[in-house]
């Protein structure tokens, strides 16, 4: 009955991982929470669950392209289908609950403000077959998405005792996805979690590279891959725009998207790139959500991400089809002062500086990148995939005790009152005006590591941040402070290592 609906409605063969197993428990009755990648197949999980069932499925979805690209698609199936929201005219959606009413529709999408309106009126006066509350994530403070009409969905438990309810996200940790069954009240849930890894999609991290090293690394990228499509995502909109012009001056075919364009202009960037008009789009976060293109070939972080979360979803719209991407992501000091500086100010303090860390954390990672990412989703792995920069070039450690303590013992010397710059030119004997203002030429520290350049004392710097033998006050101008464990190499010659 279940394979027959799949072939009948959608024409598939077989079940994707899981969505047999959920499909069973919502008919059954029972109320779930889906996590699964973005691709994987959500859809069906409350599609076919609604047509089996006696009554319409509900579907709660934030974003009104998203309703409409299903509906069109599940009415193109033959399957009786229409969404309530803000776009239709009150006209049509008086048409609409009149087709509920009669039991004409199947599956009805509406928006979360909507459903609040509603859920006393003609909601409670037709039989339902299910309650689908898709990114289901943005319910949660924590999570990166947080939409505070989602919080109004907390009465449907108790509004409508008998109807599962399902809860499906992408993107989930393990805070938010209590959160959401919390939310809810559905903590007895059963929770379907598929497979998070990607396979296909390699991973690399570069280090300390400056905007003119970031510049070649991509041009080389795009040249690997002339006229495949490619997503370069920029912390903020300036650099989209920059990094456009500059990739428009070597003949490349880029365009922008953030969230100060118009939605005229943002529709048409995401046609341009769907349809293959434009080869790379500069973007922003605001670029993803809803974009359905299978053969994305190249997926490029030209700042740090805010998070994991953040990262793996982004990531995730490269090689849908399954074949191979590549993604690129680059991570300097100045992200690092740019998100912390966030996360300071985000009234979330600890918890966005705790996923910071992880971020920081796998950009740093020795062991293979995908475990890393596979253990944040929950997925205990000691994979080594063979297709991450750590698995193909294990990083080499060498002693760093000496180099550490020059660093160290420079930054002591002028009573922690420099940031990073000031610090190389010590180490490297640069005669700056503001060194020779200050009289740092002076210091028997100055010019002692001339014989590295200014590239590898930056990430060395880099590198005894991430240890924790310096920190950065954000509050003074980004002096360094030596900690307690900096102090320990410095005095008592405690060992490091660095990475090569
Ligand atoms: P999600 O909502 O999880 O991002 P979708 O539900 O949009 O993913 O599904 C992604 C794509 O996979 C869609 O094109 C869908 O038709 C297809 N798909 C889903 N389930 C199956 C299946 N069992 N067999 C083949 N294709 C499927
Ligand atoms: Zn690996």
């Amino acid at each position: 009955m279940m394979l027959q609906t799949l072939k009948t409605y959608f024409g598939y063969d077989s079940f994707r991982p899981l969505q047999r197993e959920i499909i069973e428990h919502v008919v059954g009755g029972g109320d779930a929470l889906v996590l699964m990648p973005t691709g994987g197949g959500k859809s069906l999980c409350y599609q076919i669950p609604a047509l089996m069932r006696k009554g319409v499925g509900i579907v709660i979805s934030p974003l009104i392209s998203l309703m409409k690209d299903q509906v069109d698609a599940l009415l193109a199936n033959g399957i009786a289908a229409a969404a309530i929201n803000s776009n239709n005219s009150e006209a049509d959606n008086r048409t609409i609950i009149d087709l509920c009413l009669h039991g004409q529709l199947k599956l009805l999408y509406i928006s979360p403000e909507r459903f609040v309106v509603e859920q006393s009126r003609f909601l409670s006066r037709i039989p339902i077959a299910l309650f689908a509350i898709d990114e289901a994530h943005c319910i949660s403070q924590w999570g990166h998405d947080f939409r505070p009409e989602y919080t109004q969905l907390a009465d449907i438990r108790s509004s409508f005792p008998n109807v599962p309810i399902m809860a499906l996200t992408a993107t989930a940790d393990k805070i938010t996805k209590e959160d959401i069954l919390q939310q809810l009240n559905i903590a007895d849930a059963k929770q379907f979690v598929s497979s998070f890894n990607r396979p296909n999609l390699s991973l690399q991290v570069c280090r300390g590279y400056s905007a003119a090293d970031k510049l070649k690394h991509i041009l080389a990228i795009i040249r690997l891959h002339p006229h495949e499509s490619g997503i370069i995502y920029c912390l903020a909109r300036k650099t989209t725009e920059e990094l456009a012009a500059k990739l428009q001056l070597y003949g490349i075919s880029a365009s922008t998207y953030h969230a100060m364009l118009s939605p005229n202009e943002r529709n048409r960037v995401q046609d341009d790139f769907v349809n293959d008009r434009v080869q790379v789009v500069c973007a922003t976060i605001a670029f993803g959500m809803g974009i359905d293109k299978s053969n994305v070939r190249f997926v490029i972080h030209y700042n740090l991400p805010k998070s994991i979360e953040n990262y793996y979803q982004e990531i995730g719209r490269g090689g849908r089809d399954g074949l191979p991407c590549e993604t690129v992501l680059f991570y300097n000091l100045q992200d690092i002062i740019l998100l912390k500086r966030f996360a300071q100010e985000s009234g979330q303090t600890e918890i966005n500086k705790e996923r910071l860390n992880r971020m920081q954390e796998y950009a740093e990672a020795q062991v293979c990148r995908r475990r890393i990412l596979l253990n944040y989703f929950g997925e205990m792995s000691e994979c080594q995939c063979g297709n991450c920069d750590v698995c193909n070039n294990p990083p080499e450690q060498f002693d760093g005790t000496r180099y550490a303590q020059m660093a160290l013992s420079a930054i002591t010397r002028v009573g922690e009152q420099i940031g990073f710059t000031t610090t190389i030119d010590i180490l490297r004997g640069n005669a700056t005006r503001e060194i020779l203002a200050h009289g740092y030429s002076q210091l028997p520290t100055f010019g002692v590591g001339k014989d590295i350049s200014f590239r590898d004392w930056h990430d060395y710097l880099l590198q005894m941040l991430q240890m924790g033998l310096i920190e950065l006050d954000y509050k003074e101008n980004r002096h360094i402070h030596i900690t307690a464990l900096g102090k320990e190499v410095l005095f008592k010659g405690k060992n490091i290592n660095y990475l090569k």
